[in-house]
């Protein structure tokens, strides 16, 4: 049995300094938000309606966002925050019911998620992979995505999303899947199929064509 006084008789207390103010969010602000908040005052474009040279970051999320549905929409996907294994920042699980409808459940981890902009990115990614795992093309063998396929198509949306965003360089990793300076769309191509056969977690065999699917 433990003999030591509790603190309220006078004994040690476990906790010395008092645990820091909880107002949610304000502990996960680091460099990356400041410099958000630098970019916008440099553009002296802090409002979203007013202002010379707006920088859109609210229309940014907004749009990747859409790809989810309006609040309240039957939609089939719901969206979630949570801590998910490895590097990934983000996931999809899919569910069918009995009549073989399905339902999808993505979810973002926010700790590996550094502002608005890498948000907008892997928002537009698990958004593709809704999108195409709904595609009637998916559920015929003779035309469904590979895994690596799958990814492909969803890093072709977060290069896409990058350089709308006005990205000059898009990595994961060591590997860089998109220069600003790359002229030729197989220089992107060929860097993420060398990042997914590649990546540490999770690496898939490469299969051609790349994306097999109009777009
Ligand atoms: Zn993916």
């Amino acid at each position: 049995m433990n003999q030591e006084k509790l603190a309220i008789d006078g004994g040690k207390p476990v906790r010395t300094k008092p645990l820091p103010l909880e107002f949610p969010g304000m502990h996960h602000m680091d460099a990356k938000e400041i410099q958000a908040a630098v970019r916008l005052l440099r553009a002296r474009s802090p409002f979203r309606y007013y202002g010379i040279k707006l920088q859109k970051e609210v229309e940014k999320l907004e749009a990747a966002a859409k790809a989810y549905g309006k609040e309240g929409e039957e939609t089939g996907v719901t969206v979630g925050f949570g801590s998910l294994t490895g590097d990934a920042a983000g996931g999809v699980t899919v569910s069918a019911d009995e009549a073989g409808n399905l339902s999808f459940a993505v979810t973002f981890d926010m700790s590996k998620i550094s502002g608005g902009d890498a948000f907008a990115i892997d928002t537009g990614h698990e958004g593709t992979h809704v999108a195409d795992i709904r595609n009637p093309l998916y559920a015929d063998p003779r035309t469904t995505l590979s895994d690596f396929q799958r990814e492909f198509r969803g890093y072709e949306t977060s290069v896409w999303v990058a350089r709308s965003l006005g990205f000059a360089t898009l990595s994961y990793g060591r590997v860089q899947v998109w220069n600003r300076s790359w002229s030729k769309v197989d220089q992107r191509d060929a860097a993420i199929t060398r990042y997914l056969t590649t990546r540490e977690q999770n690496p898939l065999p490469e299969t051609r064509p790349h994306n097999p699917w109009p777009d």
